[in-house]
């Protein structure tokens, strides 16, 4: 078979991606509105740590991924320096309607966070959107998946763990429509540092090693009760930031994962410190471009390789194989 060149794949690939990578659909519940391009993290939060409108992020499109991936480049590459982006516009998903996007979120927008647990729960529900909007979801991933060997499919689909995520924003939604919020712990820390970050993320957490290996291989089955959600963001007032977890209050294992960290025993420099490192791991990150200017290019290399560990999960399905799919698709994507 004639070897297809370099340039001859990768754009019916990113054709493919970029088709089931998409949402028209306002993501609250029954609600059919017009999508506009939402913020997850308040733009008026953005604003604290930005530089003339703009944050760093790392972010990199599908297109640098693939392309730093055919071309053979170190797969670290597209992640070593953060991007700049501007708060306003480049920032955007589409996650909600004009109405919901305001309305809804309400108490996150405009008097800054009081520690009220509807705020906690708001935060959350908006992290679990942001994971969980791509409508075409579960067709990118069969489509990523499809020649992979099935238990190595299942591995990656227990790592994402998609419906597990739809069915927890799906629950978060529940609690702040009913205003149950019995359902939810929550702990917030108020850090007296100077605003640098920006992050938010759901997630399952796990508490080592082994359980993280006992997933993949299917011994453990997490539950949408297992997600967590961590946001950490600068304060209206200055040289202050939150940092703030919420779990579902049912869930053993959230609690003991909280538990097994002990923040309430460490000295503050060590809690710090400790909640830098997890912000910075997370999926959705911006941070001050005067902070990033200030860090060593070693510091640098610290912070850009946490975002390299979170990111390479999904680069490793551009890079090992995928070729015969990705040409089979041409078929009905081609114009
Ligand atoms: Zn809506």
């Amino acid at each position: 078979m004639e070897e297809l060149s370099y340039g001859q794949f990768i754009g019916p690939h990113l054709k493919t991606m970029k088709r089931l990578t998409q949402n028209n659909q306002c993501l609250i519940t029954g609600c059919t509105g017009k999508l506009i391009g939402s913020h997850v993290i308040a733009e008026s939060v953005l604003e604290r740590i930005a530089e003339k409108g703009h944050v760093l992020t790392w972010d990199p499109a599908d297109a640098d991924i693939a392309k730093n991936a055919r071309l053979g480049l170190d797969q670290k590459t597209v992640y070593q320096q953060p991007t700049c982006v501007g708060i306003r516009s480049d920032v955007t998903y589409p996650l909600f309607c004009d109405e919901h996007d305001g309305s809804f979120f309400r108490e996150l927008e405009h008097r800054g966070f009081s520690c009220q647990i509807e705020q906690v729960a708001l935060l959350a529900y908006r992290a679990a959107c942001y994971k969980t909007w791509n409508a075409r979801w579960e067709e990118k991933q069969e489509y990523l998946l499809s020649s992979k060997e099935p238990e190595i499919g299942m591995q990656y689909k227990r790592l994402f763990s998609w419906e597990i995520m739809v069915e927890a924003r799906q629950r978060l939604y529940d609690i702040i429509e009913t205003k149950d919020y019995q359902q939810l712990s929550c702990k917030i820390i108020s850090l007296n540092v100077t605003p640098f970050i920006a992050c938010t993320e759901a997630f399952i957490p796990y508490i080592d090693g082994n359980e993280a290996a006992h997933t993949d291989n299917g011994i453990i089955s997490p539950k949408a009760e297992d997600v967590i959600a961590f946001s950490f963001f600068p304060d209206i007032h200055s040289n202050k930031s939150f940092c703030v977890l919420s779990w579902f209050r049912d869930s053993q294992r959230v609690s003991e994962f909280i538990d097994s960290y002990h923040l309430d025993q460490l000295a503050k420099d060590d809690l710090v410190q400790m909640l830098y490192v997890a912000a910075i791991q997370r999926s959705l990150v911006y941070v001050s471009p005067i902070w990033w200017r200030s860090l060593s290019p070693e510091l640098q290399g610290q912070f850009s390789r946490a975002q390299i560990a979170n990111a390479l999960a999904v680069q490793n399905l551009f890079s090992d194989g995928g070729e015969v799919q990705e040409i089979d698709d041409l078929g009905d994507d081609a114009s």
